[in-house]
């Protein structure tokens, strides 16, 4: 066979890359090892309750599930425990750690600075370090793992996906708050926007089924989980959506208020709620929780509702009407809608909700269908009638593939373009 052929029927094994994706909270580590570029997932894990003395490590492989009960101190000891599972004798799914090409790490805020994913270096470093006063709960922890990461895979590339990156395109007039300029100039004040990775992801899968280009799409996508967002996409960006400075802005959340007068805080602290509380209020005693007093959980609300509970039944009516009403407000927005999309734990699993916030929206072009909407399967499909003027679609969110395969494809561009420099 002449070299040619073989160079055409051989598989390009330059292509294949491990990929491992790390997701670093305040308590817990999510992992997932990724082959590249098929997307297949190798191995996948969490460790939990770091800091607790009974720490937890799930470490599922080749379908089988591994536990192992530890103390689990902090960041640098649950990274240690992963790769040690990656590839431990029996466990693990690699020979050695050297196998892994490109670490990708999910960090929540990025300010106005990225508008995409990036190969870590210093300067990204320093910038994740200076949000860390805007997401005092997730940077810290994101930088943490980014950082023990680095001192036990120095060779290997890392990359960091931003949860706010996918709403950098969105413009002036909707990221000012109408406060003082110099507040903004000063202060960086302004609607920033998070779960950008799963919003991007959803609206590009929805474009994919659509059998549209990722940057000829107009969609409203609603990630419901116990953070929760809405998003107005044009042309496949972002151009506007429902958190803002912080992921508190917007709508009613599991334990977070959303949307509120800021007069009510100052009326508040002049009756002696002081600012440290008015934070726990705001962020964790509100929302689905704070209006029903009882659980921050859909389905225990869905359940006491239909037992007659009064206030679980209005934690959801408020919940539905105010995403109800930011739907209204991106079909606006937005030139013409061409989907909505659901996703996260509500959006994937609530159907009744789902039913309750479409109703009533036929004005706007949105006709669920109830047979479709009802099916009890979380797998990608369309919910909305045939002669729905919007198609809605229900898209299970996968910000770790997401994340995958940004990581693979900055540092396969890096590979080649190092290529083309030593060539
Ligand atoms: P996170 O935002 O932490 O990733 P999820 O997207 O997993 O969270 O969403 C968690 C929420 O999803 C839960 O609080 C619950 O309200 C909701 N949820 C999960 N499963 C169901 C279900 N089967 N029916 C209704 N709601 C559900």
């Amino acid at each position: 066979m002449k070299r040619e052929e073989q160079s055409r029927v051989l598989p390009d094994r330059s292509a294949e890359m491990k990929v491992l994706v790390i997701n670093a909270g305040s308590s817990s580590v999510k992992y997932h090892l990724y082959q590249m570029p098929q997307g297949d997932i190798l191995a996948k894990g969490l460790v939990e309750r770091i800091g607790e003395v009974n720490s937890k490590l799930s470490h599922f492989f080749r379908s089988r599930t591994y536990t192992e009960q530890t103390r689990v101190a902090d960041i640098e000891t649950a990274m240690d425990l992963i790769l040690q599972t990656l590839i431990g004798e029996d466990v693990g799914v690699i020979e050695s750690l050297s196998e892994i090409d490109s670490v990708g790490h999910r960090v929540v805020h990025g300010g106005a600075e990225f508008i995409g994913s990036v190969v870590i270096d210093e300067k990204v470093i320093a910038s994740i370090e200076k949000f860390c006063d805007l997401a005092p709960l997730h940077n810290p922890p994101n930088l943490a793992g980014i950082r023990a990461m680095q001192r036990r895979l120095p060779e290997t590339k890392q990359v960091a996906c931003f949860d706010t990156a996918f709403h950098a395109t969105i413009p002036k007039v909707a990221h000012m708050y109408a406060l003082p300029y110099d507040l903004y100039e000063e202060y960086g004040i302004r609607r920033y926007g998070f779960h950008g990775i799963s919003h991007r992801y959803v609206a590009r899968r929805a474009a994919a089924i659509m059998g549209k280009h990722k940057y000829d799409i107009n969609a409203i996508t609603c990630h419901l989980g116990n953070g929760c967002s809405v998003a107005a996409v044009e042309q496949g960006k972002s151009i506007d959506t429902s958190m803002g400075f912080t992921p508190l802005e917007g709508l009613p959340m599991g334990t977070r208020c959303g949307d509120l007068d800021p007069a009510i805080l100052f009326y508040l602290e002049d009756k002696g709620y002081g600012v440290k509380l008015l934070r726990v209020i705001c962020n964790k005693k509100s929302g689905l929780l704070g209006i029903s007093g009882l659980s921050n959980d859909v389905r225990n609300l869905e359940e006491l509702a239909s037992k007659g509970d009064e206030r679980a039944k209005l934690a959801i009516d408020v919940f539905c009407y105010r995403i109800k009403k930011y739907i209204g407000a991106y079909s606006a927005v937005l030139d013409t809608v061409d989907a909505v999309v659901f996703t996260g734990g509500i959006g994937e699993n609530a159907i009744f909700l789902r039913q309750r916030i479409c109703t009533g929206l036929t004005q706007i072009g949105i006709q669920l269908d109830p047979e479709a909407n009802q099916t009890a399967t979380t797998e990608e499909r369309e919910i909305s009638t045939e002669d729905s003027r919007v198609r809605v679609f229900l898209i299970p969110t996968n910000e770790q593939a997401a994340i995958a395969k940004d990581a693979y494809e900055l540092t396969r561009s890096e590979r080649s373009d190092r290529a083309h420099t030593y060539a």
